[in-house]
């Protein structure tokens, strides 16, 4: 489990860090808001910890960025302003939860417990790539919000797809992985079904997501 912890009074950077290590975290500091949001952006971390009042770009700024950039981290606000107004436009920055300094390190670990038990839960039944969402629990697969209706071979294959997001999937491998078989080399059926599948995702947008790879097989990309 690894965490950004965005703080500038290096005394509390350096005491949470050391809480959070004896508990089995990896910390990384980022001292302001920029920083904050380069590491933040560029780096895959389990949870984000952030205080409010930062130099350079402050943690509502910095949350509202790293939420446009489609990063779904947890976010943990850490504030020493308590007002309900100050929570409030926290957590419409898009954080997912605020704690009030001073505040008792073991609080801060349950909250981060919490966060990543519900970041887990979600990511384990929705999956997306750009506007395309699929939710594996209730089969609704929506495309910049629409709802699109697949057949229960097309959203297998289009799970396949997405968890293959940027990789070029063959057609072996999706026969071996979506059908459970290996068809003759001469039949299309996987072609025939990756066209429906185009037709329902891909037709009327600007951007496609499935790209035919000449001679290899496909690939499902911005
Ligand atoms: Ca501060």
């Amino acid at each position: 489990m690894r965490i950004l912890f965005v703080e500038d009074e290096r005394k509390i950077a350096d005491f949470i860090k050391r809480g959070l290590k004896e508990e089995g975290y990896a910390v990384d500091i980022a001292g302001d808001g920029e920083e904050g949001y380069f590491l933040g952006s560029s780096n895959e971390y389990d949870a984000i910890i952030l205080d409010l009042m930062l130099p350079k770009l402050d943690g509502v700024s910095l949350c509202k960025k790293l939420r446009a950039d489609k990063i779904t981290t947890p976010i943990i606000i850490l504030t020493a302003k308590d007002s309900l107004k100050d929570k409030v436009i926290g957590l419409d920055a898009g954080a997912d939860d605020y704690l009030t300094k001073p505040f008792a390190f073991e609080e801060l670990l349950a909250r981060l417990r919490a966060g990543l038990r519900k970041a887990s839960a979600h990511l384990s039944h929705e999956l997306t790539v750009a506007d395309l969402r699929m939710d594996l629990l209730s089969h609704k697969v929506t495309r910049a919000g629409k709802e699109i209706v697949l057949t229960s071979k097309e959203f297998a294959l289009m799970e396949y797809f997405i968890r293959n997001a940027g990789r070029i999937v063959t057609r072996t491998m999706i026969s071996e992985h979506v059908w459970d078989i290996n068809f003759d080399t001469d039949t299309n059926v996987i072609d025939v079904y990756v066209n429906y599948l185009r037709r329902k995702i891909d037709a009327g947008h600007k951007t496609k997501l499935i790209h035919t790879v000449r001679g290899c097989g496909y690939t499902l990309k911005k």
